[in-house]
Formats: C-alpha cells, sequence, structure tokens
C-alpha cells in the first residue's frame, strides 16, 4: 500500500518513522510518501492561505496549491481523505475498509479548513476523529493510519486483531503480565488455572461487564 500526505507540515509526520509503523515501511508493507502542499503554490511567496469571503475569524487554504497537488498524485485507483470535524466518525470497520486500498492519500487542513471547492473537483471522503476541533488535519491523518494499517497484511500479528477492542462489538478484557502479585493485589487465579475454557468464560464475561459499564451504546 502507498500513503501520500499532503500537508503545510511535513515535520509533524515523524512519528511514522517509528516503533510498528516504521517496520511497516521498512519491510515494503506500506510506503509513506510526505509532499508540502507549499511546493505547489503559484503564489510568489509561496502563500497557501487567505481570509475567508463573507469574513469571518481565521484563514483558509486556498484551493489552487491543493488542486495542483492532487492533479500531480492522484490515480485511477486512489482514494482521497480529508480528515474533518464534519465527516463521519471514525470507526474500526472504517479503518479496516481504508486498508483495502493500494492508493490513499490524506489531505491535512489547517487554520479554518480548505476552500469548498477542493471537494467538488475531487472525490473526497472526510473523516472526523470524534466530536471536538483540533487544530490541524495532521494528527488525525496519523490517528487514522495507525489504525488502517493494523489491517494491512503482515504488520501485526492477524491473533492480535481477533481479540482486540470492537473487534466483536465489545471492549476488551482486563489483562494482567508478571510478577503474579504486586503491592498485594493478585492476578485472578482462573488466568493462571490453565483452564483455556473458563479463561474464555471469564474473559467473555469481563468483555461484557465492562462493555455495558463503559459503552452500553455498544450493546444496543
Ligand atoms: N472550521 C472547522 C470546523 O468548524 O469544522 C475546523 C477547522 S480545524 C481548526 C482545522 C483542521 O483540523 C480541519 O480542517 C481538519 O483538517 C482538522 N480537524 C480538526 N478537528 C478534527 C477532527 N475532530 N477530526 C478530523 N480532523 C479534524
Amino acid at each position: 500500500m502507498k500513503i501520500d500526505i499532503l500537508t503545510l507540515f511535513p515535520e509533524m509526520f515523524a512519528p511514522l518513522k517509528t516503533s510498528i509503523l516504521g517496520r511497516a515501511e521498512n519491510s515494503g508493507k506500506i510506503e509513506f510518501n510526505i509532499i508540502n502542499i507549499r511546493d505547489f503554490s503559484k503564489d510568489k511567496h509561496k502563500k497557501c492561505d487567505d481570509e475567508p469571503f463573507g469574513g469571518g475569524a481565521g484563514m483558509l487554504m486556498t484551493v489552487q496549491p491543493l488542486y495542483d497537488a492532487l492533479k500531480a498524485i492522484v490515480k485511477k485507483n486512489s482514494k482521497i481523505i480529508f480528515p474533518s470535524p464534519i465527516g463521519q466518525t471514525l470507526s474500526s470497520k472504517k479503518a479496516e475498509e481504508l486498508s483495502k486500498f493500494e492508493h490513499l492519500i490524506f489531505v491535512c487542513g489547517h487554520y479554518e479548513g480548505v476552500d469548498e471547492r477542493i471537494f467538488q473537483l475531487f472525490d473526497i471522503e472526510q473523516i472526523s476523529i470524534g466530536d471536538y476541533v483540533l487544530t490541524g488535519g495532521e494528527l488525525p491523518t496519523m490517528v487514522i493510519i495507525d489504525t488502517l494499517a493494523r489491517f494491512v497484511e503482515g504488520v501485526i500479528s492477524k491473533d492480535s486483531l481477533i481479540s482486540e477492542s470492537f473487534s466483536d462489538g465489545l471492549l476488551e478484557y482486563p489483562q494482567y503480565t508478571r510478577p503474579q502479585e504486586f503491592m498485594g493485589l493478585k492476578v485472578p487465579d482462573v488466568l493462571v488455572s490453565g483452564n483455556h475454557q473458563q479463561i474464555e468464560k471469564w474473559r467473555k464475561e469481563q468483555s461484557i461487564k465492562r462493555t455495558k459499564e463503559n459503552r452500553s451504546d455498544l450493546l444496543e
């Protein structure tokens, strides 16, 4: 999979080089390409923002640099995403769906957003990462990439995807590792019993309990 990222702040994407995403790139499973939108500005000062028509606070990203940047990279099989509070909220299902594309293009908004005409010129899906407003689309882009990368073949083990929160509509059960006792707190006996049927039963019960307590909407 190839992921192009259009941004005014390429330096914000350093985290893509580390940990699991870094390994995914080094092993050739995902190729990241960061593109500076400013390089496409035809303004003599490379300006990429301007005041909104009709007035209002803040600046808007202008359409020309974005149009030229997208024109230069978009292909028949490309899927373009614009992280935005006005989009549908990201879900595990959406992340899995995105992981199937060969070529993803993320456009990072900044300031008050972008000139609306870009959405008339290209087929772009807007995706929100939650009901709050961030200063730019760079962090949401990384959030979306991080979660979709988990579904790309070979990035993490298949087993890790199976018992994860949301994979079966429930939140994950509590987990423990060594030591078996810490500050007087013991790991539940069932987990060290070696009885796999009982362990599975306990985990399922705990998942349902947690989901009821924290996210009863998932059970509806
Ligand atoms: N004026 C916009 C509004 O009220 O919907 C908010 C603009 S925000 C300050 C700047 C950029 O950050 C947005 O264009 C978008 O790219 C990104 N952004 C902010 N909040 C986001 C969210 N919850 N999900 C995804 N992207 C977000």
